[in-house]
C-alpha cells in the first residue's frame, strides 16, 4: 500500500495516536482534530505586464484557547489547505511544547516566489494583509515568515495593516526587521533552538559533538543558519548542504562563509570551491552523526526510511517525516528531535519579539538568546521525561506534553 503523505491526514493521524496514549476525553479529540478558523481568498494582483492575476490564499486559525493563534505565512507553488491545516496543528503544538502564552496558525499562498518581481511580490503581500485584515491582530492572531517569506515581506504586511488601521500596531506580525520593531535574534532563532536541543541530545547519548558529521538538506533561512550555528557553535563538521537545485559534499566539511558567499552570487549552493554535486537523496543517505532536515515536509518516508544512516534526526522542518519513516527509525533506534520542538526557537523568538512590541522597549541579542536557551533546554526535558515516563518516542512525548497543555486550557475555558 502507497503511503498517505498528505500533510493533514498525517498530523491528524499522530494526533490520534496521542490521543489514544492519554486517552483522551473523545470530544477533546474530536475536537482537537479540526482546525477551529480557516479562510479562504482569492487575490487580485496587477502583474507587471499589466495584466491581473489571481492567488489562491489560506489562513488558518488552528487553535487559539492558549493564546492568539500564531505561525508564518508559506508562499508556495504546491500550497494547499491541507498543507496549512498540518502547519497549524503543528504550530498549536510547537507553542505548547515550549510553553509561550500563544495558539496555532498558518497561512499559505500558492504562488511561486521566485518568479514575482519585487513589485509583484509587494502588491501580493499587501493584498494578503488586505484579505486577512480583520481576523489578524495582537489578540487574536499573528502571523510571521516561513518558507518563502522574509523580513521584507512581513514590512509590507504591517505596513498595510498600520494603513488600514491607521495607527502603529508593530505587534500584529513578527519577524520583522529591527527598524519596525523586530527582535534581535528573530532570525537565527529557529536555526539557534534547534542547536540547542541537540546539545542537549548529544549529552544525553554521551555522545561528543566536536569534529561530529552533519549533513543538512536545505539553505533558506533554517538551513543557512543552522550551517553557520552547527559550525561555530556545535563545532560539528558539516558534511554536506543542499538546496531546492541539488546538494554538495566534502569530506573535509563545508565552511559556512564559502557557501553563503557561493549562494549570494549564485543564488545556488552548488559549484561552491572545493565540494563535489552530490543527489538530494545521497545527502539523506549519508553516514553521518547528525541529520537535519530544514526544507519542506515528507523527506524521510517509508521509500527511504531504511537507507537513512543518522544517529540523530534534528528535524527543522516542519513534518519531514511520516509515520512509516518513524516505525523504521524506531526500529533502527535513531534518536528524533521531533519538528515542532527541534524547530521552537523561531515562534518562542517570535513571541519575545510580541513582549518586546507590547513595551516598546528591547532586549540585546545576548539577552533573546539566553531567555531562548532556556525555553529550548526547558521544552527538550519536558519532553525527554515525557518519553521515559511513558516509554514512547520522542514525538508521541513531544505530542503528549503539548496536547495536555492544550487540552487542560480548553477545559478550563469550557470548550469541551
Ligand atoms: N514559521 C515558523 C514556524 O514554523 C515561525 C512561526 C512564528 O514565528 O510565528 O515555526
Amino acid at each position: 500500500m502507497t503511503e498517505n503523505l498528505n500533510p493533514f491526514a498525517i498530523a491528524q493521524a499522530q494526533l490520534d495516536q496521542a490521543a489514544g496514549i492519554l486517552q483522551l476525553d473523545p470530544h477533546m479529540h474530536a475536537f482537537l482534530r479540526e482546525p477551529m478558523r480557516e479562510f479562504h481568498f482569492s487575490i487580485p494582483v496587477r502583474m507587471d505586464d499589466g495584466n491581473v492575476q489571481t492567488f489562491k490564499a489560506f489562513r488558518v486559525q488552528y487553535n487559539d484557547a492558549r493564546g492568539p493563534a500564531k505561525g508564518g505565512i508559506r508562499f508556495h507553488p504546491d500550497e494547499t489547505i491541507d498543507t496549512v491545516r498540518a502547519l497549524a496543528a503543528w504550530m498549536t503544538w510547537k507553542t505548547a511544547v515550549c510553553d509561550v502564552p500563544l495558539g496555532g496558525g498558518k497561512g499559505g499562498v500558492v504562488c511561486n516566489p521566485r518568479n514575482m518581481s519585487p513589485g509583484e511580490l509587494e502588491r501580493l503581500s499587501r493584498g494578503y494583509m488586505r484579505a486577512v485584515s480583520r481576523f489578524v491582530g495582537l489578540k487574536r492572531d499573528v502571523p510571521a515568515p516561513d518558507v518563502g517569506t522574509n523580513p521584507q515581506i512581513m514590512s509590507w504586511m504591517l505596513d498595510e495593516y498600520e494603513v488600514i488601521n491607521g495607527e502603529h500596531d508593530p505587534g500584529v506580525i513578527t519577524g520583522k526587521p529591527l527598524m519596525l520593531g523586530g527582535s534581535a535574534g528573530r532570525t537565527p532563532a529557529t536555526a539557534m533552538g534547534g542547536m540547542v536541543t541537540i546539545r542537549e541530545a548529544a549529552k544525553l547519548l554521551g555522545m561528543d559533538l566536536k569534529g561530529a558529521t552533519c549533513a543538512i538538506q536545505g539553505y533558506g533561512n533554517v538551513g543557512s543558519f543552522a550551517h553557520r550555528l552547527a559550525h561555530d557553535l556545535l563545532g560539528l563538521k558539516v558534511v554536506a548542504v543542499s538546496d531546492e537545485f541539488g546538494a554538495i559534499y566534502s569530506k573535509n566539511g563545508l565552511d559556512p562563509t564559502v557557501v553563503s558567499g557561493q549562494m549570494r552570487r549564485t543564488g545556488k549552493v552548488g559549484g561552491t570551491p572545493d565540494s563535489e554535486e552530490i543527489s538530494n537523496s545521497q545527502l539523506l543517505e549519508m553516514p553521518v552523526d547528525i541529520l537535519i532536515p530544514a526544507a519542506i515536509e515528507n523527506q524521510l518516508t517509508g521509500a527511504n526510511a531504511d537507507r537513512i544512516q543518522a544517529r540523530i534526526i534534528a528535524e527543522l522542518a516542519n513534518g519531514p517525516t511520516t509515520p512509516e519513516a518513524d516505525q523504521i527509525f524506531l526500529q533502527k533506534g535513531i534518536y528524533i528531535i521531533p519538528d515542532f520542538l527541534c524547530n521552537a526557537g523561531g515562534v518562542s523568538v517570535s513571541y519575545f519579539e510580541m513582549v518586546q512590541n507590547s513595551y516598546g522597549y528591547y532586549w540585546t541579542e545576548q539577552e533573546v538568546q539566553e531567555r531562548l536557551d532556556q525555553k529550548m533546554t526547558t521544552a527538550f526535558h519536558a519532553v525527554h521525561k515525557m518519553a521515559e515516563e511513558r516509554g514512547v518516542t520522542t514525538r508521541m512525548a513531544a505530542y503528549l506534553v503539548a496536547v495536555n497543555r492544550v487540552a487542560e486550557t480548553v477545559r478550563a475555558r469550557g470548550w469541551v
